[in-house]
């Protein structure tokens, strides 16, 4: 048995923690905070609750896996998960289109694009998510469920295959935008980079594989947690908790110590030391000395944040109302989500609406406004502006203040391609005993990315070198 320092509460650390603790270890998490969850935090007031992170979860199957493997009750029975549906509405105000697609139905998608876009309209859009699913099928193993092996050129060229256009040289490989553009085409472009968008991703600069992130919504869907996206983290917690992993709140890390050259504990704000036989960080790696080397790789530097707008709404939620909506405009795009959860407003004559974009780190760039915000929410949501009770924003300052990301950066999945630049740093690090965990490390941010890091680190630390990746 060994003793396994976790920094941070973090949902990729918790789940880190809990695997770690099944395979017999005695594990501590240090969380600077009062609570756990990190970016998935919530907030209520009179009668009102909001996400304040993420509002939908992608990929499930990578928190059925850390339950399935860390105790004998599903995931299920610890959450009420509802597949969002129909899966998402755009809304392109410029263009006067106003599309829903529904879920689980590759026809049913055709068929509404076709009617929004214009007859072909649908193949073209499942040709794209088909060689999508091609690059899928080519790197999830490597991208996903293995560690990172063999430096950033092993996933640095580009899976997808995008269609080659005849008499033409390529000089590079298409950006993201470009395909859509040539692929897809106008207004039904903008549905796939608007897609990719609010994961933090620049389709101007990002591979064509990026294309694998709608892929992975429209295949795997968008999940809803009742009673909010918190629940999820706290049934993490509480796996943590009966599998006997210890947490410390209010116990901020300065340093991770590093003696005879390998980790050996962690060093706190308090000036105590705790010492151990592997330290797992699960923060942003620039906050530490020693992950000098990693945070040279980290892609934190340009990670965009987020800025967010809680809407306290009187007048019923109409029931026919979309969970997600995606107001795609030139220069900002926002992301409305009406989850229909009575735990989420005071009663039915009221409805709590979240919206956010995607900002700069640390209020570089200029962020949107509240107005602007607003403004964008109505094209969602009719007569937005003469049913609100209040509002609330969220900055990324309070972004930072969640998780301790610098700038409030919230990192984006990886992505192969772009010659590795989109990846993560691997897991391991330059120090022996000294592990990479959440949305920093491979394979990335996002609740389901971060959530794989908990199956790779409890891996490469139980099975060391031999471990070949989750199954
Ligand atoms: C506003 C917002 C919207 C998002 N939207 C989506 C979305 O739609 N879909 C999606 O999949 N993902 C989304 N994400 C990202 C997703 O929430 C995260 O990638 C995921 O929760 C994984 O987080 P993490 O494990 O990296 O830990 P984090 O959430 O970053 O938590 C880190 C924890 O470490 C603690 N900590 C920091 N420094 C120290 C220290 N020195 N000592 C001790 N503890 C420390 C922090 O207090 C925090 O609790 C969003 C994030 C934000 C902020």
């Amino acid at each position: 048995m060994a003793r396994i320092a976790v920094i941070g509460a973090g949902m990729g650390a918790m789940a880190t923690a809990a695997r770690l603790a099944v395979a017999g270890h005695r594990v501590t998490v240090y969380e600077r905070g009062t609570t756990y969850g990190g970016a998935v935090g919530r907030y209520e007031r009179e009668g009102f609750a909001f996400d304040t992170g993420p509002g939908l979860l992608h990929l499930p199957a990578v928190y059925r896996d850390l339950f399935v493997k860390t105790g004998r009750q599903p995931l299920e029975s610890r959450v009420d998960m509802v597949r969002a549906d129909p899966a998402v509405r755009h809304v392109l105000p410029h263009l006067g289109v106003d599309v829903t697609l529904p879920a689980a139905s590759h026809g049913g998608v055709a068929a509404a694009l076709d009617e929004a876009f214009g007859a072909g309209a649908g193949e073209r859009w499942n040709g794209v998510l088909g060689r999508a699913r091609d690059a899928w099928d080519a790197t999830r193993r490597p991208l996903l469920e293995e560690p990172l092996r063999g430096g950033r050129e092993a996933l640095g060229s580009d899976p997808y295959p995008a269609v080659r256009r005849s008499g033409l040289l390529r000089r590079r490989p298409p950006t993201l935008a470009e395909v859509a553009a040539r692929e897809l085409g106008g207004g039904l472009g903008e549905l796939l980079t608007g897609l990719v968008a609010p994961y933090g991703i620049d389709p101007g600069r990002a591979p064509a594989s990026a294309a694998v992130l709608p892929y992975m919504e429209q295949t795997f869907g968008s999940w809803y947690v009742r009673g909010g996206m918190r629940e999820l983290a706290t049934a993490v917690h509480e796996r943590c908790r009966e599998r006997k992993v210890d947490f410390l709140f209010g116990a901020e890390v300065r340093e991770v110590l590093v003696r005879d050259g390998r980790a050996a504990g962690l060093l706190l704000a308090d000036g105590c030391e705790a010492p151990a036989d592997f330290v797992v960080c699960g923060i942003d790696p620039r906050l530490l000395p020693e992950m000098a080397r990693e945070a040279g790789a980290a892609r934190g530097a340009d990670a965009p944040s987020r800025v967010t707008l809680l809407l306290a709404l009187r007048g019923a939620r109409p029931a026919r109302a979309v969970h997600r909506t995606l107001v795609h405009s030139p220069g900002l795009s926002a992301t409305v989500l009406r989850p229909d959860d009575p735990a989420t407003r005071p009663d039915a004559d009221h409805e709590a609406v979240t919206v956010s974009a995607v900002c700069g780190p640390g209020g570089a760039g200029a962020a949107p406004s509240a107005e602007e915000l607003l403004d964008l929410a109505g094209k969602a949501v009719p007569g937005l502006r003469e049913r609100l009770l209040w509002q609330e924003a969220l900055t990324p300052a309070d972004v930072e203040a969640a998780t301790g990301a610098v700038g409030g950066s919230v990192p984006a999945p990886s992505l192969a391609g772009a010659g590795g630049r989109l990846l993560h740093p691997a897991n391991t690090t330059s120090v022996p005993g000294l592990y990479l965990a959440g949305g920093w490390a491979h394979p990335g941010g996002g609740l389901a990315h971060a959530g794989m890091t908990g199956a790779l680190v409890a891996g490469l630390i139980v099975e060391g070198a031999d471990f070949r990746g989750s199954r």
